[in-house]
C-alpha cells in the first residue's frame, strides 16, 4: 500500500503514531479527531496515501469512507439527531492534513453554510 513517509496519517494508519482508532479494516481507519469540534468527532483515512477526495477515482472506495462514516455516527448513537460528513479539500476549504480523510461530527447543532 504506498504511504507517504511524511504524512502523520500514513503513520497512524501503521500504528507508527498512537491514535484512539474505531475501526479498522482492510481499506480505512478511522479515528478520533485529536482537536474535536463537536461531541463526536472521528476522521476516517484510506490506508493508501490519497491527497484530496480530488486524488482519486476509486468509487469503491470514496463510496466505502462515506459509508463507514455514516456507519460510525450511527454505531456512536447519533442516527437520530442527526451528523455531518464532510471531506476539506484545499486551501479555501482549510485543508490542514494532505492525506484524504472525512470528518464525522455529530452531538451539536451545526450551521449551514459553513464559515
Ligand atoms: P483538515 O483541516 O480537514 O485537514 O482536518 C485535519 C484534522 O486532523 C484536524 O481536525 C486535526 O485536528 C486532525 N489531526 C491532526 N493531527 C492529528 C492526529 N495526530 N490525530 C488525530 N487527529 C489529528
Amino acid at each position: 500500500m504506498p504511504q507517504d513517509p511524511s504524512c502523520i496519517f500514513c503513520k497512524i494508519v501503521v500504528h507508527e503514531l498512537p491514535a484512539d482508532i474505531v475501526l479498522e479494516d482492510e481499506r480505512v481507519v478511522a479515528f478520533r479527531d485529536v482537536n474535536p469540534v463537536a461531541p463526536l468527532h472521528v476522521l476516517v483515512v484510506p490506508r493508501e496515501h490519497i491527497e484530496t477526495i480530488a486524488h482519486t477515482e476509486d468509487e469503491a472506495l470514496a463510496g466505502h469512507i462515506a459509508l463507514i462514516a455514516a456507519r460510525i455516527a450511527k454505531r456512536e448513537g447519533y442516527a437520530e439527531s442527526g451528523f455531518r460528513v464532510v471531506t476539506n479539500v484545499g486551501a479555501n476549504a482549510g485543508q490542514s492534513v494532505r492525506h484524504l480523510h472525512v470528518h464525522v461530527l455529530a452531538g451539536r447543532p451545526m450551521s449551514w453554510p459553513p464559515g
